[in-house]
């Protein structure tokens, strides 16, 4: 589990009333101070004003190995909570992870909780559909708790990322009969889908009723078993949206992220993780258009970087990670100048057990995806 080790002395409530040129300036001033002892991670949907000032940016994986590549002490990670907790478990010893804002959590790894995991997987011994003739390997997504990915690691199941989960399910679908996995349904689902998995042998486990409101006879049926979770930005895209972009803007490529419903998914033209997305816009030809069903911040970026493309967010309301919001150039500006100070505040640390098992479903992706 993570601890807060440190409280601080600079109280955040002093920063509150800056102006947003000095907060810049000070947390410039407070980087430059720490130098190569500090390395300011930001996640491909912070904000604009946050990630200005990132060293690194890009997704929470990828962010948290490059870290680790690097001398810094000290990490501070611009994202929510389970990244932070990654950046832990993948990080040297003496490397310490700090979230700016312990309220940056993630809403979809807050939808599968250990004990609920672990009170599905009794139920499923139970009705015999785990630790019978059927062999069930348990997946979780990389946006999840380190409790979940330890209980991966020590039950033969690993981590996946959205860019490496169709190689993933290849070789856990040849090897066992069933998987269970967490938390987001959604990219469960369109992986199941490009596998050919009928929508009728995936089943969702609804943690709040028995059997996750499944008869033993549909689990016992089912190939996979879809956590009921889901993200609250990527679900905001609806089918109608692309049926009206494309209405609306003749030519327009969608592009989606698998964590979108698979009624978006099926309509779109492309769907891949943020680094496909990315990749699929920098290098489309100019002149051509595209409506993008992923964070705003993201899209905002992609727009302001190509203005030879028409881009266009898919829905037309605000689709922003509010949570990963929480993270402000105040809380930032705290963070950094209490390090100065020589305070280490919003320490996130996994425990030692959980970190030992969260690894080996790591390490078990990283040598599955390495061989393929
Ligand atoms: S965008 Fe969705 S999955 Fe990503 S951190 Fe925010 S709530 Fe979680």
């Amino acid at each position: 589990m993570s601890a807060v080790l440190e409280t601080t002395e600079l109280k955040i409530e002093n920063y509150l009333t800056l102006s947003d040129e000095e907060i810049s300036m000070r947390i410039e001033a407070a980087r430059h101070e720490l130098g190569e002892d500090v390395v300011i991670l930001g996640h491909h949907y912070q904000r604009t004003d946050v990630v200005k000032h990132a060293d690194l940016t890009g997704d929470s994986y990828q962010l948290s190995v490059l870290a680790s590549q690097t001398n810094a002490d000290f990490i501070v990670f611009c994202g929510v909570h389970f990244m932070a907790e990654s950046a832990d478990i993948l990080g040297k010893p003496s490397q310490k992870v700090i979230l700016p804002d312990l309220g940056a959590g993630c809403s979809m790894a807050d939808m599968a909780t250990i004990d609920q995991v672990e009170d599905c997987w009794e139920q499923l011994t139970e009705v015999g559909v785990v630790g019978g003739e059927t062999s069930v390997a348990p997946i979780t997504y990389m946006n999840s708790s380190a409790a979940i990915k330890a209980f991966c690691g020590r039950n033969e199941g690993v981590v996946c990322t959205s860019s490496n989960a169709v190689p993933l399910f290849d070789i856990y679908l040849k090897k066992f009969d069933k998987m269970l996995f967490f938390p987001d349904q959604h990219l469960g689902r369109n992986t199941g889908a490009k596998f050919g998995i009928p929508l009728d042998k995936m089943v969702v486990w609804n943690p709040h009723l028995d059997l996750g409101g499944n008869t033993e006879e549909e689990l016992r049926d089912a190939k996979l078993i879809l956590w009921k979770g889901h993200c609250s930005v990527h679900g905001r895209f609806k089918d109608w949206h692309v049926d009206k972009i494309r209405a609306d803007v003749p030519g327009v490529q969608v592009l989606v992220h698998p964590e979108c419903m698979i009624e978006v998914v099926e309509k779109s033209d492309f769907n891949g993780s943020t680094s496909f997305i990315i990749n699929t816009v920098d290098n489309a030809p100019s002149g051509t258009k595209w409506a993008i069903g992923t964070e705003v911040n993201l899209v905002n970026r992609l727009a302001e970087r190509h203005p030879d493309k028409e881009i266009h967010l898919l829905a037309p309301d605000l689709c922003m990670c509010a949570t990963m919001y929480r993270i402000s150039p105040q809380s930032l500006v705290w963070a950094l100048e209490n390090l100065v100070a020589g305070r280490v505040v919003n320490q996130i640390k996994v425990d030692e057990e959980t970190k030992k098992w969260a690894s080996v479903a790591l390490e078990r992706m990283i040598s599955l995806t390495e061989k393929n």
